[in-house]
């Protein structure tokens, strides 16, 4: 089903639906940004259309909804184990066609990556409904259509939100009843990318072999890289947590078990027991996760890892950028030079 409408049609669905959904979408978090007085745009509830951002990307992406920085797992005692309760709605979110492939990514590593689901990250990704937004222009970092990830029918309602109207195509059964008697039945499908501003050509992942460890190109980021971890945190589909145990203060028998993010490019990520400790040079932790987005998961699972948000390039402090990354990985294997 087509719909147009106006923004006072659409708030009075988003009012309906919000007593069954919480309604999440991209939205100015003010003085949240990285200079102080600055803004940044994040993902929150919105009640109204009006609270959401749709010019500018989302510094942060939508993963935190389907993956908490930091979710209880379960509390304990001295005899019993007991697991948080979850919100009685359900989930929709706003967001562009790039996150919606990337919350794929992230459903083949919990749900689809051997034997057992990841309870914890299905009963939240069980309850989500995706509002896609139409992205037909971009942003300068994006490198979507090399990864494949700039198009996606993996939604309940596409929208285009243009000069004070909104266009709809509503796929869901349920959400056309919500919407149905709204506004006037129109044609309308969304527009996908089909260009980037930036080329990025990616290499055959069959020819990344282990010969590309001890290449120099890593080398630079040694000294470039400081480890913050940004580009793990930004990223949609980078899903690598920590486990912690909290005793409460009042009895310390008594606690709960949290999982929280953590990302290849931290200190410590990769400490064990013995205190060994693998990839300490930052160069490695770079490959390690440039490899994991461009040819281990891509021989796992068919498909690259990164979907080309860009938003690790837009966010890392030493202004290093993945997409030039992988153009140089492609230039070795390739025999480029392709990408001056
Ligand atoms: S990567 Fe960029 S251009 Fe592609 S869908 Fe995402 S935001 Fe739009
Ligand atoms: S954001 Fe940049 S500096 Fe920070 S860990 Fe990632 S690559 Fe390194």
């Amino acid at each position: 089903m087509g719909l147009k409408m106006n923004y006072k049609e659409f708030n009075n669905a988003l009012e309906e639906l919000s007593r069954n959904y919480k309604i999440y979408a991209p939205i100015n978090m003010n003085g949240k940004g990285r200079f102080s007085g600055t803004d940044v745009v994040g993902y929150g509830e919105i009640n109204k259309i009006e609270d959401a951002v749709f010019g500018l990307k989302s510094y942060y992406s939508p993963k935190e909804i389907v993956f908490p920085i930091r979710q209880t797992l379960f509390y304990f005692g001295d005899d019993e184990v007991k697991e948080p309760k979850v919100d009685d709605k359900d989930t929709i979110i706003l967001l562009r066609p790039c996150d919606i492939n990337g919350i794929e990514r992230l459903d083949s590593i919990f749900l689809h990556n051997g034997t057992y689901e990841d309870i914890y990250y299905k009963k939240l990704r069980d309850k989500v409904k995706f509002f896609m937004i139409e992205c037909a222009e971009g942003f300068d970092t994006c490198f979507c259509v090399a990864m494949k990830a700039n198009k996606t029918d993996n939604y309940s309602v596409g929208m285009r939100v243009k000069n004070g109207e909104i266009y709809l195509h509503i796929k869901d059964k349920d959400l056309e009843e919500v919407f149905g008697n709204l506004g006037d039945e129109v044609d309308f499908k969304p527009d996908f990318i089909e260009k980037n501003k930036i080329e990025v050509n990616v290499p055959d992942p069959e020819k990344l072999t282990i010969d590309i460890f001890e290449h120099e190109v890593w080398k630079e980021y040694d000294e470039r890289c400081i480890a913050c971890g940004r580009c793990n945190t930004s990223c949609i589909t980078c899903s690598c947590f920590t486990m912690q145990d909290v005793f409460y203060d009042s009895n310390q028998k008594v606690g709960e078990r949290r999982r929280a993010w953590t990302g290849c490019h931290v200190d410590g990520f990769t400490d064990m027991a013995g205190g060994h400790s693998f990839r300490q040079k930052n160069g490695a932790r770079m490959r390690f996760k440039t490899l994991h987005k461009v040819s281990d998961f891509h021989k796992r699972f068919g498909c690259n890892m990164t979907v080309g948000c860009g938003r690790c390039d837009d966010v890392c402090p030493q202004y290093i950028s993945l997409s030039k990354c992988i153009n140089k990985l492609y230039d070795i294997v390739e025999g480029g030079p392709k990408n001056e």
